[in-house]
């Protein structure tokens, strides 16, 4: 059989046309890489070397062809290829920094959450020594960091992990947790180095910490006006105390007015300071900030659904219109569960007779990243005695009311970067709407 008949007919016309140049002496020789088929039906890849030789006389004489079985080293070649451009995109795919060091400190990789979080590009890393991501203090020391490990074999971070600081393009630094893991590759070591970025956990733990902070100011607000208020039935009941105590130091028959209705004013003081207690209790006792983002739709359901068991059973509507497309927001789900539930209280304070009374929570979006709640009521609206002072302490047109619910909404409000206001309904009742700042979405920062 003729040699070309074991080529693949895939790869026939190309050899055929590589031959006849040899033939016809246009090439003196080539190297060609191509599929033949077994006499068993098995494709294989061969390696040939073709080479002209000559005789005596320079004329043409043999065609040499020595030729290679490569099927195994095309498919581990092939393998590698695939196996690499794999591992690639998944680096690529990760979200936190992935950068491989040689035992000099050289930079061999580095993926792309790697170019986003230093600021980068590949190759303006590549080849150069890791210390360019460090803070100065980590720099000078790093190059001492691996000899250590690798003259005494102690790991101090290998395979542990801990908090660091990086250095960004820019000069920045920024804070980062960091562990290493090492790899072998043939004979030489590596370290590949896994960086998360802290910053985003650090802004929030921050805000939380400045959260409880303001909410224990706000606290302390609190605080001074129930003192003030509490002064005040305190003095009476001492009055109260005390002319009971002048009365029953008379004979029955020569006393102005029965002793027990000065006691009986004594113990209505007694109640008004534990309805005052009972409103601070409402306020702070209930934990510490839970620290994480939150979904306002779902804190209004829940406060709403609270607030408005009973008065719902006696035939107020309450509709609920949550249709902000974005509702997740950075909170402290109790302290903005007492602003809601105590518009909530107001709102239905304001309406009086359930029967007809309507109450609506609405949200939107605004343009500044804040989402907008709106909780209207179709009461008689703000009187205009106390519309100026409304979110003052203190300020109520209530006979029971203590007038602390707005000032305590609007510090917990202000506190999450929020405003609060109030505005009469043209079409009767009152608006109270409140602001706060929408979480970043991924990738907007
Ligand atoms: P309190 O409810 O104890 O009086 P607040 O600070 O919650 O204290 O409210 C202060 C005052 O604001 C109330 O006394 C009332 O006059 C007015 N107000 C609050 N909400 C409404 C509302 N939805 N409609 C009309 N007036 C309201």
């Amino acid at each position: 059989m003729r040699l070309v008949d074991t080529v693949d007919p895939e790869d026939r016309e190309e050899i055929s046309d590589l031959a006849d140049q040899i033939l016809h002496g246009e090439v003196p020789a080539y190297v060609n890489e191509h599929r033949r088929l077994r006499k068993d039906g098995e494709l294989i890849w061969v390696r040939e070397s073709v080479s002209m030789t000559h005789d005596a006389a320079g004329e043409p004489r043999w065609v040499v062809r020595p030729v290679e079985d490569v099927t195994e080293r095309k498919r581990m070649a092939d393998t590698a290829v695939r196996t690499v451009a794999q591992l690639a995109a998944v680096l690529d795919g990760a979200k936190d920094a992935i950068i491989s060091i040689d035992i000099k400190g050289v930079v061999q990789w580095v993926n792309a959450a790697g170019e986003r979080m230093f600021g980068y590009d590949r190759d303006e890393v590549i080849g150069r020594n890791v210390r360019m991501l460090m803070p100065p203090r980590h720099a000078e020391r790093h190059d001492g960091y691996i000899a250590n490990y690798l003259e005494t074999g102690v790991a101090r971070i290998i395979g542990t992990g801990r908090e660091s600081e990086g250095r960004r393009n820019d000069g920045t630094l920024f804070p980062i947790e960091l562990s290493i893991n090492e790899a072998a590759v043939y004979n030489d070591l590596m370290f590949v180095g896994f960086v998360r970025d802290l910053s985003e956990r650090r802004r929030i733990e921050s805000r939380i910490d400045q959260l409880a902070a303001q909410r224990l100011t706000a606290i302390g607000g609190m605080a001074g006006a129930l003192a003030h208020e509490l002064n005040q039935p305190l003095a009476a009941m001492g009055v109260y105390l005390e002319t009971a105590r002048r009365m029953l130091q008379k004979p029955p028959h020569l006393r102005a007015a029965p002793v027990e209705d000065a006691i009986a004013r004594a113990v209505a003081q007694v109640a008004r300071m534990g309805d005052i207690l009972r409103h601070l209790r409402d306020f702070v006792g209930r934990g510490e900030p839970d620290k994480t983002f939150q979904s306002l739709h779902a804190l209004i359901e829940k406060v709403a659904a609270e607030s408005f068991s009973v008065a719902k059973a006696r035939g107020a509507a309450l509709a609920l219109d949550l249709s902000a497309a974005r509702d997740i927001v950075v909170m402290d789900p109790v302290q903005i569960g007492q602003v809601l539930s105590n518009l909530l209280r107001n709102a239905l304070e304001a309406i009086g007779d359930p029967l007809g009374g309507r109450v609506a929570v609405s949200t939107a979006l605004e343009d500044d990243g804040m989402i907008r709640c709106d909780i209207s009521d179709n009461g008689p609206g703000l009187a205009d005695l106390v519309e100026e002072r409304l979110f003052e302490p203190l300020t109520s047109t209530k006979a029971s009311g203590m007038g602390v619910g707005l000032s305590i909404s609007k510090s917990i409000i202000e506190a999450h970067y929020g405003r609060i206001r109030a505005q009469s309904n043209p079409r009767g009742g009152t608006v109270f709407s409140f602001t706060l700042p929408l979480a970043a979405e991924e990738g907007d920062e």
